[in-house]
């Protein structure tokens, strides 16, 4: 009789190399009072929007499959955001998206480090090879380096999360547009945060053939739909086209994501509310001794610890405050990423947190 670990062995070498070797995205689902760790909208749907998509969900015709090309959605995330229907994707969050682009155009893939974990995750899953550029000292894009690595590689993609994450600040615009109007390579503007940073380079899609744009709806109250967007030339939408599952947004999303996006005023109240208190955030963490915040145009905050950040993320999360560590050897060394909440939230986030750095400071 052949043993488990027999079965396993042979299970395990029919899995792709790439596969083996490869860390799953992490997320920490440890029961929380406070979630602030996944730069979600900490506002649930109001009564108004919950009755809207409860009646769109009623009407759903879901023995149907779902409408393959997401019409009605794209009209309204095109009114949304002033976008052309006619230039858009969508996709089962702009995770999908993110693994569709890297399907049409293959690597290497150029990042710059610390990203977004998932660009290098799914090229990685997808056997394509990946060139990592570390952000200056003060977290700037070192256009000059990435220009010189692209050609050097013969990148096909680079992502540049503008603003980025984990880091908060956005890139300047000299130094993304002489990597938009220099490269060989299809460079993608990950604009997830666009709403917090309200600025956006989908104007000059025209300007730059060869630039991606991505979008999401998770930050802004959607998160549980799933639905990202991507605009680009109609070219690069074609070719993407024939990649894309024919029903990856499902009929709820559709539905539901249109039912919340006529109550749009909602969302732009909320938005607004969550840029101020990321303002008081960082104003109370800059006075914090022991805490170096780095300036954000996104819904969440990057800061270095004086002490081991990991023991304050613990004890952050003792105390029911949720909160992302980031912090290994490197750039990110004691450093944790705090999703701005609701007012009452963040003031407890602030509270825990001083006391914490007060007794373990001491200890
Ligand atoms: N891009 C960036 C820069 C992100 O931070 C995230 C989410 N953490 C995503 C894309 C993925 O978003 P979605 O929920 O649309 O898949």
């Amino acid at each position: 009789m052949r043993t488990k670990s027999t079965e396993t062995k042979k299970i395990l070498k029919l899995i792709r190399p790439s596969i083996r070797e490869l860390n799953a995205y992490s997320i920490d689902e440890s029961p929380c009072r406070i979630k602030l760790d996944a730069m979600e909208n900490p506002f649930p749907p109001t009564h108004q929007v919950s009755r809207a998509i409860g009646t769109a969900a009623r009407d759903a015709l879901i023995n149907r499959y779902p409408d393959p090309f997401a019409r009605k959605l794209k009209k309204a995330i095109a009114a949304l955001w002033g976008m052309n229907p006619d230039l858009m994707m969508l996709g089962n969050g702009s995770d999908e998206l993110i693994q569709a682009i890297i399907l049409t155009f293959g690597g290497p893939v150029l990042i710059p480090v610390p990203t977004f974990a998932m660009y290098e995750i799914t090229s990685r899953a997808l056997s394509q090879s990946v060139v990592t550029v570390p952000l200056k000292k003060d977290l700037s894009l070192d256009a000059d380096k990435m220009l010189k690595k692209a050609k050097e590689v013969e990148a096909r993609v680079i992502f540049l999360a503008c603003p980025n994450n984990p880091t908060g600040n956005r890139f300047s615009d000299i130094a993304v547009r002489k990597i938009l109007g220099r490269s060989a390579a299809a460079v993608v503007i990950d604009e997830a945060y666009f709403d917090f940073s309200r600025k956006t380079y989908l104007p000059e899609l025209k300007r730059f053939p060869n630039m991606i744009i991505l979008r999401t709806l998770s930050k802004i109250g959607f998160a549980g739909l799933r639905v990202g967007i991507l605009a680009a030339s109609p070219l690069i939408i074609e070719e993407m086209n024939k990649i894309r599952l024919p029903y990856n947004v499902n009929t709820l999303s559709q539905a539901a994501a249109v039912a919340a996006l006529k109550h749009k005023d909602i969302v732009k109240r909320q938005i607004s509310l969550l840029i101020s208190e990321r303002e008081k955030l960082y104003n109370a963490l800059v006075k914090m001794q022991g805490i170096t915040p780095y300036p954000s145009e996104t819904n969440f905050i990057l800061f270095r610890t004086a002490i081991d950040a990991t023991r304050i993320h613990t004890k952050l999360k003792q105390a029911g405050i949720l909160v992302k560590n980031l912090s290994k050897p490197g750039r990110l060394e004691n450093c944790l990423r705090v999703t701005v909440g609701k007012p009452e939230e963040n003031l407890e986030f602030l509270d825990k947190l001083n006391k914490i750095i007060r007794i373990t400071g001491k200890g």
